[in-house]
């Protein structure tokens, strides 16, 4: 039997930041951990960083499947 669940303590990866979170929002099967997404929202189009979620963001979509 396996218990990873403790007293009220979940986290989950995030796909950006690729830690383990406990707040954060999912997009499709994939975890965003709050506070990437603040820092999504807030980055501007012209920064690298905007690039590098857009990349990770891209990688969810290909990942989902439906049949
Ligand atoms: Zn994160």
């Amino acid at each position: 039997m396996t218990a990873i669940q403790k007293s009220g303590e979940y986290k989950e990866l995030c796909i950006v930041c690729e830690e383990e979170k406990e707040l954060g929002i999912h997009l499709n099967t994939s975890f965003l951990c709050v506070e990437c997404e603040k820092t999504m929202l807030s980055v501007e189009p012209s920064e690298p960083l905007y690039r590098y979620f857009i990349e990770k963001l891209r990688k969810i979509k290909s990942v989902q499947i439906f049949s």
